[in-house]
């Protein structure tokens, strides 16, 4: 058996990790707030994985409930057949989802969940009769997934750029995507304005035409940017007045990251439908989900079967092992009180992050519930360069941070310990030293 870090047993087959053949980095463990790497040493998770692990790594709870889930109902056939526990993860979602959010489709990703989303305006409009409204309006900089629809309505306009417009009526930048906010130094004071831009669009392409708009309500792996105070009210306010659908993209924000269950909580905004993922299973078995209002659902799900105007259904949604997992997920956030957790932490969070202000090279510093991200000035000529250095540092000192650009994003697991707060700024505070 070759050694984890032996490059000949990796040569070809596994195309995600783009740096892997220049330096490969391996995690072979991991337990609570740390990572173990193939050389043996710990690293402290500033990230939650992929903002993921929400409750931390290899909790007891979630892994004995895999493992009985495994060994008692494997698979059931989801449509014309059952099983408990989706039903049961249903109605626990729908316990800490904003009020009236009370139906859930199941997918297996956030790509997934947004792909649904997107169907799902589209049929309910039709269903309405009001076929018209196929537009469906994204932000710059907003990340929704790899897949088409998920791209169409992103605002990285590089992601679609071999494929050129995806979805009908979807185009590039301003014709169907809302300006974003980048600089804010926290969250700005100023900057609701900037939902007018979608009163632009009602203009231009007539309200009839729009399905529905598709934001993050804080864009997250773009480089944490916070919506201006007001920004997701006004934008509330719009859809409403147009009938336009909005679309809270939570695959991030949800399950606690902010100090609430969800985004729309913390900013007391409601949407029509939240896409969530990630930390619906504490970031360990594929699977993401759709919430929608009673009125979205009813529109087209009570029908008889062959008038329904939607289908949808993978083969795996709600499995049994993955709502097991999230089940026992729900369970260790509600028994931990880990979204209060995060609320009751913030303020400290919030201090240490900001006490890097004066480190070399940082021109902004945003936070919110457990979320951080220091932006750096790009060298000159070389955009993300002295980002990923501060990633492979901070790795080297045994912190794992994500590098989006050169912005370094934190978003440590829920559990993490004041002394741990302390522990990833001082590395950082090293790390931004040292840097070129
Ligand atoms: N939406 C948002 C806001 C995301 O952050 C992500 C993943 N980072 C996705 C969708 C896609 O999720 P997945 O990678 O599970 O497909």
């Amino acid at each position: 058996k070759p050694a984890p870090n032996d490059l000949s047993a990796f040569w070809m087959p596994f195309t995600a990790n783009r740096q892997f053949k220049k330096a490969p980095r391996m995690f072979v463990a991991a337990e609570g707030m740390y990572y173990t790497t193939a050389d043996g040493r710990q690293v402290l998770d500033g990230t939650a994985g992929l903002w993921c692990c929400n409750a931390g790594h290899k909790r007891p709870k979630i892994v004995q409930a895999i493992q009985q889930q495994a060994a008692e109902l494997d698979y059931a056939p989801a449509f014309q057949m059952g099983h408990p526990k989706a039903f049961e993860l249903a109605s626990a979602l729908r316990d800490i989802a904003p009020g009236g959010m009370d139906h859930v489709f199941f997918t297996n990703s956030g790509s997934e969940s947004v792909e649904t989303a997107l169907k799902i305006a589209l049929a309910c409009h039709r269903a309405r009769g009001e076929a018209s409204r196929t537009r469906l309006v994204g932000r710059e900089r907003g990340y929704h997934g790899v897949n088409f629809g998920g791209i169409s309505v992103g605002g990285i306009v590089n992601n679609r750029r071999v494929f050129g417009n995806l979805l009908s009526g979807v185009d590039h930048l301003p014709h169907t995507h809302l300006p974003q906010n980048a600089f804010s130094k926290g969250q700005p004071e100023h900057g609701a304005h900037l939902a007018d831009a979608l009163d632009g669009l009602v203009a231009l392409h007539g309200a009839e035409t729009i399905a529905a708009v598709i934001v993050e309500p804080m864009a997250g792996s773009t480089g944490v940017l916070m919506p201006p105070k007001g920004y997701l009210e006004r934008l509330r306010e719009i859809c409403t007045r147009h009938g336009i659908f909005l679309i809270f993209d939570e695959v991030i924000t949800g399950f606690g990251r902010l100090g609430a269950s969800f985004a729309a909580e913390r900013f007391g905004v409601r949407p029509d439908m939240i896409t969530a993922a990630k930390g619906l299973t504490n970031g360990i078995i594929p699977m993401g989900a759709v919430l929608v209002s009673a009125e979205i659902h009813d529109a087209f799900m009570n029908g008889p079967d062959h008038l329904i105007e939607f289908f949808h259904g993978y083969t795996y949604s709600g499995c049994p092992i993955a709502s097991a997992a999230g089940l026992a997920t729900l369970e260790t956030y509600r028994e931990e009180g880990l979204f209060q957790r995060a609320a009751d932490l913030e303020a400290y969070w919030q201090e240490g992050l900001h006490s890097l202000r004066e480190c070399p090279h940082v021109i902004d510093i945003r936070n919110m519930g457990l979320i951080g991200a220091i932006e750096l000035q790009p060298m000159s000529g070389e955009p993300a360069k002295r980002g990923f250095s501060a990633f492979l540092n901070a790795y080297e000192a045994g912190l794992l941070v994500r590098s989006t650009g050169d912005t370094i994003a934190l978003s440590p697991p829920l559990i993490v310990e004041k002394a741990q707060i302390d522990q990833i700024f001082e590395t950082l505070r090293k790390v931004l030293h040292g840097l070129d």
